[in-house]
């Protein structure tokens, strides 16, 4: 899956890539556990039941190891052609179905979302190709029955990892591909969302439908993996679609159109008792800009006040509280709503932005804005035209 979201799930951060930072979802822990389980425990003793449970053991760490490696060679390669297209990616996290690579924006162009969703499975392919050969080629070489078996193995679920990347559902490979030429073919990208999530919704309910007969039939545990994959599935088009319907109707507005102008602000030297009295009690913003003399030097928030100890509270001044301004969302004027939502939701921006035009500041924008902006559009949508 390559997924355009802008801001990686949780997770821990195990290490970089090729410059991508790679993150494991606790949810990874269950899958890695079962993989490791089925294939020691009944795959491979099933396959090649005169071998000791020793051998099993190293086949099951082999298989479940070059399982987890195939996964990231199929997100390293999104990762790749997207940065290579212009887009960079803000890492990599491998969770319970899988794993993400998180585009930090959408490909402007059909062709390089074809180009980014598609090499995927083109991946998984050829990885599934390469077992193979191993496979085919163990006696040969020499390298015995248990490489055999673990190499045939790999084929086959890279294989099926590519062909279910390949199903025409968002927000699977398949589904991106499919969005992507409709609308190429159409000029409509938002319908050609709709298609592909419609695909998605299909095959989710599609998954849950089979995997209640499996599990009626008999196999319970396979059954409701796939209601749950199904599921899953079907909750992702969903999402995908009303990010969809968002970016769409904040496509052609700009900071300007939205922020707070000529916000309030406050001294660098103000103590942080008068800054709590006179305006965090008076006044009903969350968060000034701070000014010392008349330059811009960071924003303060009840947030950061809150951090300090009571003592640093009383005896405080604002620059030693402050979040400097190397560490705040700043934007321009012209920032789109979308890239200027994006830096807002940074760690350590707060959910803030400060609007700045040729080093003088113009305005703010904070969360509450943002969702009071958006309730208005709806209000009035269709009564207004866009700023482009
Ligand atoms: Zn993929």
């Amino acid at each position: 899956m390559a997924d355009d979201a802008a801001t990686p799930v949780g997770g821990l951060r195990v290490g970089s890539i090729l410059g991508f930072e790679i993150r494991i979802d606790l949810s990874w822990f269950v899958i890695l556990f079962l993989v490791f389980w089925s294939l020691s425990v009944a795959v491979f003793p099933n396959q090649l039941p005169q071998l000791s449970r020793g051998t099993h053991l190293v086949m099951g760490t082999a298989g479940t190891l070059l399982f987890f490696a195939s996964l990231l060679i199929h997100e390293l390669s999104h990762a790749l052609v997207s940065r290579s297209k212009g887009i960079p990616v803000a890492g990599i996290t491998l969770f319970i179905f899988g794993g993400m690579a998180w585009a930090t924006r959408e490909p402007d162009r059909p062709e390089d979302e074809i180009l980014i969703a598609g090499v995927g499975p083109v991946t998984s392919l050829v990885l599934a190709v390469l077992f193979q050969l191993i496979a085919w080629s163990s006696t040969s070489l020499g390298l015995g029955t248990p490489i055999e078996t673990v190499a045939s193995y790999l084929a086959f679920i890279n294989l099926a990892l590519a062909i279910f990347n390949m199903i025409p559902g968002f927000p699977l490979d398949g589904g991106r591909v499919f969005r992507a030429a409709v609308w190429k073919a159409t000029g409509d990208k938002a319908k050609a969302t709709r298609w592909a999530v419609g695909g998605g919704r299909a095959f989710g309910l599609l998954l849950i439908v089979l995997g209640a007969i499996q599990a009626l039939a008999g196999a319970p545990l396979g059954g409701l993996w796939l209601v749950f994959i199904g599921w899953f599935l079907r909750n992702l088009a969903g999402a995908s679609l009303q990010q969809q319907l968002l970016h769409d109707l904040l496509a052609g507005f700009v900071a300007a159109d939205l922020m707070s102008p000529q916000p309030e602000v406050v001294s660098s030297r103000l103590s942080l008792e008068d800054l709590v009295q006179d305006h965090f009690m008076r006044l009903r913003f969350g968060s000034y800009p701070v000014m010392d003399g008349g330059d811009l030097v960071g924003m303060i928030s009840l947030e950061d006040v809150k951090k300090m100890s009571v003592e640093e509270r009383r005896s405080g001044r604002v620059a030693h509280a402050m979040t400097p301004l190397h560490e705040c969302a700043v934007i321009a004027p012209s920032t789109t709503v979308e890239s200027a939502l994006q830096q807002m939701n940074r760690p350590r921006a707060g959910g803030r932005a400060l609007v700045v035009d040729q080093g003088r500041l113009v305005g703010i924008i904070s969360a509450s804005d943002v969702s009071g902006w958006i309730h208005r559009l709806r209000a009035v949508e269709g009564l207004v035209g866009r700023t482009t």
